[in-house]
């Protein structure tokens, strides 16, 4: 996706057309994915040194390389992105767009300092708190500085591209920062399962048969449904820990899916999961 706009941009042009009622949502998300490119290559960080035998040692173990804490932000490059990101206001769905204008409003008459809130983006309880203090949705405000922040957590990762095989690390939990992960795609390879991660953006293969919250394997308390009328999407839930999470069947698709965009174009998978009473261990995006 992050490496080839110019397709990600055709994709939502399609769903544009096949999916009207999601149009506003996607001039909201295509207008965040430019302002994320745009200035990716600016990102200036150092890189995430790791020893090559306590990279080997750590992954046996069951460890996953970093610590979100040893990720590098690229405050100042985060900071443009979040003004591009206010100026997509006039795009964004009305209660978000609400609380940008708020967010304007604190900058503007200097209550708010955002490279301070972006370098404690891992800070829930600050986040909190400034939120708070400033009278902001605090969902609204976290959305924000995970959006400005995501380029430069994903440039961490760009060092790792080789891939983590599943005879190395088959855990449900990412390999490289150790977050849940948010989506899950069987390949047209047969039908490998691979997940994204939500932190960092990682993707890495994992077993069919096994939730990847709790590592339940009991096929009697692992089920699934399948989205209307469309079994290219489905939703795999877990009794044992009452989590889900959606998987995009490339199989049954025509196209090569973008997971993030595909998470997007999902919403009503997630509202009919949490209907039955199952809940999703990661931030989703932004519901309209
Ligand atoms: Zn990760
Ligand atoms: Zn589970």
């Amino acid at each position: 996706m992050e490496d080839d706009l110019g397709q990600f941009k055709e994709r939502i042009a399609w769903f544009r057309e096949k999916k009207p009622a999601y149009r506003q949502v996607l001039d909201f998300y295509e207008g965040i994915w430019e302002a994320q490119n745009e200035i990716k290559t600016t990102i200036d960080i150092p890189p995430v040194e790791i020893e090559e035998n306590l990279k080997k040692i750590k992954l046996r173990e069951g460890f996953s390389l970093l610590n979100k804490e040893d990720f590098h932000v690229d405050v100042l490059t985060a900071q443009k992105i979040f003004e591009s990101v206010l100026r997509l206001e006039e795009k964004a769905p009305p209660r978000l767009r609400e609380e940008m204008e708020k967010i304007k409003q604190a900058i503007l008459h200097k209550a708010l300092d955002i490279a301070t809130v972006l370098s404690n983006y891992l800070d829930e309880k600050f986040l909190q708190d400034t939120a708070y203090q400033l009278k902001i949705d605090y969902p609204a405000l976290s959305f924000l500085v995970r959006t400005s922040v995501e380029s430069s957590v994903k440039a961490n990762v760009r060092q790792f591209r080789e891939p983590i095989t599943m005879d190395i690390w088959s855990k449900g939990y990412c390999p490289i920062c150790g977050s849940a992960p948010c989506m899950a795609l069987f390949g047209k390879d047969g039908g490998k399962r691979y997940v994204l991660c939500s932190f960092c953006g990682y993707e890495w293969q994992i077993q069919r048969l096994t939730c990847p919250f709790c590592g339940n394997k009991d096929h009697k308390t692992l089920h699934y449904f399948f989205a209307e009328g469309n079994e290219g999407y489905r939703v795999d839930l877990c009794d044992q820990c009452h989590q889900y999470i959606k998987t995009v069947d490339s199989r049954n698709l025509d196209y090569e899916p973008v997971l993030a965009l595909e998470d997007l174009l999902t919403l009503h998978l997630d509202i009919l999961a949490s209907q039955q009473g199952f809940q999703r261990p990661t931030s989703a995006v932004w519901a309209p």
